[in-house]
């Protein structure tokens, strides 16, 4: 991880950001994130990149 995390910063929003990090486009339309960690191919942007938007919407921090 080479983002710095805000002292104050909620779990939700550091899994959110990691997850953001982790779950990105493979270059044939699968997210790597999925792929990698559960063996799904998934089509991307995956549930997991949808909430960890939401998320990061939600809690006013989007980056
Ligand atoms: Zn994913």
């Amino acid at each position: 991880m080479t983002e710095q995390a805000t002292p104050n910063e909620p779990p939700n929003v550091r899994q959110a950001r990691a997850s953001l990090a982790l779950h990105v486009d493979d270059g044939t339309g699968y997210c790597e994130g999925c792929k990698s960690a559960y063996s799904f191919f998934v089509p991307y942007p995956c549930t997991v990149h949808g909430w960890a938007n939401r998320t990061l919407i939600i809690e006013g921090t989007p980056r």
